[in-house]
């Protein structure tokens, strides 16, 4: 058999196709980053290793910042070269929603690779506004100010206009138009207005059901029209700037963005006759990322590239706009997990495996003369290609037999650990033979499942990924070193929390979804760390505090003039203080009540005087120690 080298890796964990330029495999067999595409690469195994070493422990949550500022300018780029090649006229402004990822150190550097190109953000509430107004200083920039408002929200968008920013108020919802047309009245402050249309046209994916005429934001046709009448009504048409729509997140099949195009671009150019203000056609976000590496219209997928997108935005736009002899707008786009996922990876090392059975020569002598255990062992012995799906059957009801058995004493503790042990070899060797069938029946080949290795990990799904746990997200997950190395398990993961969804058991595959993961087998002494990828959108604020497991140590990393990481930035992960500090628990008195049991025991005589120092020493580390497991 040809021996296993890196092409075999890239291809098995198609670390190229996911990876868009940013992940590839080096030479040593490690995981290594690009930030810039093509430029200087570095090896992620060396760069947890190193970190390590400097006490920073795993998991790990990676920053790279170079990739955020190359999505930036990747999005610039595309819309740019649309323009330019159509002839279009209007420009292109890209913005920024910050729920995708709030962690002000990421919207920092996002502002900072799109200043030079007035890149605007879009808030989704009042928490968001408060963060973005005191920082968004690009000037003429847009702040896009959607979701739900109240009157503090509208005062508060509307006077920042005095201090430099550039707000649009989007309505959501049509009370909220008489309300921003009041308060601008009182303030004496014109407001930039938006109004946000629910297209009939839904996307698709996972997140097509968030659109459609049952969407829960947006105003239908005749909002529209009543909306437009009111601002006649106030003689405040001239403030109407901008149309937007929003058709859900993760769009992952280019005619959902064509279609619901030609729906918007219509309605922009019948708004625009009657309020020729309008000036911005802001398409949301919605721009997918290809998780899986598939390039489908599978939902961890996308069918269609960014320039893609943004020739099709372009062009709809501007086909509507001179059918209409209007001028072209300005085109908004709201994209942030297309500008986000690539740049966060989360870095887990592996603490134990609970391997599968496999299938054995013969089984070994019952430990008694019950007949259900010579039964299995029969089973074992004649079990060939001709009768598999037969045994399978009468596997399954000797199963519940020795269930069943064991409930009622017929069975003793030894026989039940032999006739556990027993059916998990039996299902192994019945995987094994049922290969050779020419058709397998469905219940054959869902055995899989039950042969699988487990690898616990050092992480929590739902702090780091919730959406793998709420909504099957796949996320591409591979180890970062050992890559010339043959992997020979069939894995799945768990995580440290005490829940049973604290698992990861679906994993990206070129056709459909993985079952398993191939992995390594643990070597003694050295860790195994796994890299999960495409992280950085959505996943943190998300994430919650399930069995107290905070956030995790987060580390922004550069890469400098030689092509070495530099590390720009750690944020320290929670400690134990803090996050039962969340729940109540203060820290001193735990300590106070900690010290009053010792007391108590000392004077029982339960506890030495070593003892009771040794408690508090642990207790009082522990407390301003890491959440997670220190390896
Ligand atoms: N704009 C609005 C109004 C949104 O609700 C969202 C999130 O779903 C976005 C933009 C960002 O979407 P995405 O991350 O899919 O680009």
């Amino acid at each position: 058999m040809e021996k296993w080298n890196l092409t075999k890796s890239n291809d098995l964990y198609r670390v190229q196709a996911w990876g868009d330029g940013y992940f590839d495999v080096n030479e040593n067999g490690n995981v290594c980053v690009k930030p810039n595409k093509n430029g200087k690469s570095f090896d992620l195994f060396e760069l947890t290793r190193s970190l390590v070493q400097r006490g920073i422990e795993a998991p790990i949550l990676f920053r790279f910042d170079g990739i955020i500022k190359n999505r930036v300018q990747y999005l610039q780029d595309s819309f740019a070269q649309a323009i330019l090649s159509f002839g279009y006229t209007g420009k292109y402004r890209a913005a920024f929603p910050i729920k995708v990822n709030q962690q002000k150190h990421v919207v920092d550097i996002v502002r900072q690779a799109g200043r030079e190109f007035m890149l605007g953000l879009e808030v989704g509430s009042k928490p968001e506004l408060l963060a973005v107004l005191a920082i968004h200083d690009t000037p003429n920039a847009l702040l896009l100010c959607n979701g739900y408002k109240d009157a503090e929200y509208i005062e508060l968008a509307l006077l920042s206009g005095r201090i430099g920013r550039r707000p649009v108020i989007i309505i959501e919802q049509l009370y909220e138009l008489q309300a921003v047309l009041d308060t601008s009245a009182r303030l004496g402050v014109d407001a930039e207005i938006g109004l946000r249309m629910k297209p009939s046209s839904k996307g698709s994916g996972r997140w097509e059901s968030s659109g459609g005429d049952q969407a829960k934001f947006g105003l239908s046709t005749h909002e529209i029209v009543l909306a437009i009448n009111q601002l006649k009504k106030a003689q405040k048409t001239d403030c109407l700037k901008l149309l937007h729509f929003h058709i859900g997140s993760q769009i992952t099949a280019i005619n959902s963005i064509k279609r619901v195009l030609r729906e918007a671009t219509r309605m922009y150019t019948e708004i625009a006759k009657l309020c020729p203000s309008l000036c911005f056609f802001d398409v949301g976000g919605g721009l997918g990322v290809d998780y899986d590496g598939s390039r489908t219209n599978f939902e961890s997928s996308m069918n269609y590239t960014v320039e893609e997108y943004a020739r099709d935005v372009v062009s709809a736009i501007q086909e509507a706009c001179n059918e209409a002899a209007l001028p072209h707008p300005d085109i908004v786009t709201e994209c942030g997990r297309a500008l986000l996922a690539h740049h966060a990876v989360l870095i887990s090392e592996v603490i134990d495996v609970a391997p599968s059975m496999g299938a054995v020569q013969d089984l070994e002598d019952p430990p008694s003369d019950n007949q259900i255990l010579s039964d299995l062992r029969n089973l074992y012995r004649q079990l060939s290609v001709k009768n598999c799906h037969e045994t399978l059957h009468d596997a399954l009801e000797i199963k519940e037999t020795i269930l069943q058995g064991f409930i009622q004493g017929s069975l003793s503790l030894e026989d039940r650990a032999y006739a556990d042990k027993g059916y998990k070899h039996l299902i192994a060797k019945l995987k094994v033979v049922s290969e050779d069938l020419k058709f397998v029946p469905e219940d054959l080949q869902k055995l899989d499942e039950g042969l699988r290795d487990t690898f616990f990990c050092n992480f929590s799904v739902f702090q780091s990924l919730p959406d793998s746990w709420a909504i099957d997200q796949l996320f591409p997950i591979m180890p970062i070193h050992r890559l010339c190395e043959e992997p020979k398990r069939k894995a799945i993961m768990a995580d440290l929390t005490c829940d049973s969804d604290g698992k990861i058991d679906r994993f990206i595959d070129l056709k459909d979804v993985g079952r398993h993961i191939t992995l390594h087998e643990l070597t003694t002494g050295s860790p195994y760390y796994l890299g999960i990828f495409l992280i950085g959108a959505y996943q943190e604020t998300l994430g919650d505090l399930h069995n107290l497991f905070g956030d995790t140590n987060a580390v922004h990393i550069e890469i400098d003039e030689n092509g070495q990481p530099d590390v720009t930035h750690i944020v320290e992960g929670d400690t134990v203080r803090e996050v039962l500090g969340y729940v109540q628990y203060e820290a001193q008195d735990l300590m106070e009540r900690l010290r009053t049991s010792l007391e108590k025991a000392l004077k029982a005589g339960t506890l030495t005087h070593e003892q009771s120092a040794t408690i508090q020493k642990r207790y009082k580390e522990s407390l301003e120690g890491y959440t997670y497991l220190v390896v």
